[in-house]
């Protein structure tokens, strides 16, 4: 289960429950303007992500090199233009530190393996060392890069492209989990319903279904021809003009009933894996 808070204009959180050399990389023993309850045992400084961790960590380690591959990634699959923002990573050691820390500093939000915090000056994902780290990590990380580049990004959007990203898999092959839950659903009556996800905006709206949808629209309009992944693409790429035209509306501009075409998708693809 995961939650997107969406506190203020300029404060989102958004956080996981389920769920060679680094190039330009340095380490160094800063702590900036973090609190004491922070991670601060080791720092890790490369050009995009800073990371503070009370585990040890090395600057080469597969964990860093992946999030430099993930934010390449990214930013390929997605056409974004990144900026020079970086994403700092804050990772606990143990639970009990993470949530004393969640609780100073963002009392009576519920307990999560992990947080993405946006602000106009601030891109941190605050996470607990656990054995689903790099699922996390990535998860987090996708928020960040996402938020390093655009201004605003509707919410299942910005969940449907961090449960894409989430896991490693390959271009194209979607991931096995969601589709065998949404084609098991889809046999008891469940339809997916774009209008409904874009009216979802607020705290705790979002249900594990909905992560799951979002994923699948995501990954079907990227994936199923070059109009729908324009579509997709241009409708993130223009946060202004998202209101007035929400993507529902664009995309029976070039599938007539777009929900029956992700319908068949899922059973397709489920019943070929
Ligand atoms: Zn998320």
């Amino acid at each position: 289960m995961k939650t997107q808070f969406l506190l203020r204009s300029n404060l989102i959180l958004l956080g996981t429950l389920c769920a060679g050399l680094f190039s330009g990389c340095s380490s160094s023993t800063f702590r900036g303007n973090n609190p004491d309850d922070a991670p601060g045992k080791y720092h890790i400084k490369t050009e995009h992500v800073i990371l503070h961790s009370d585990v040890k960590l090395s600057s080469d380690d597969p964990l860093i090199q992946e999030l430099k591959e993930l934010r390449d990634e990214i930013a390929q699959t997605l056409e974004l233009k990144l900026g020079e923002k970086q994403v700092e990573v804050f990772m606990f050691e143990d639970e009990t530190s993470y949530q004393k820390f969640l609780t100073n500093h963002y009392p009576g939000l519920p307990p999560r393996r992990a947080y993405f915090v946006g602000t106009s000056s601030k891109l941190a994902v605050y996470t607990v060392w656990t054995d689903r780290i790099r699922e996390d990590l990535r998860h987090e990380f996708t928020h960040g890069v996402l938020h390093s580049a655009l201004p605003f990004v509707p919410l299942w959007v910005d969940e449907g492209f961090a449960e894409y990203f989430e896991l490693p898999t390959a271009a194209g092959i979607p991931r096995e989990d969601y589709l065998s839950e949404l084609a098991r659903l889809q046999l008891n009556g469940w339809k997916p319903n774009l209008r409904r996800l874009e009216q979802l905006d607020a705290v705790g709206e979002m249900q594990r279904l909905d992560y799951a949808e979002s994923w699948a629209w995501v990954h079907w309009m990227l994936h199923n021809n070059p109009q729908t992944r324009k579509s997709l693409l241009d409708y993130a790429h223009h946060p202004e003009q998202q209101a007035a035209i929400p993507l529902s509306k664009r995309l029976t501009k070039i599938i007539p009933n777009p929900e029956q075409e992700l319908t068949d998708w899922i059973a397709q693809s489920s019943a070929g894996q």
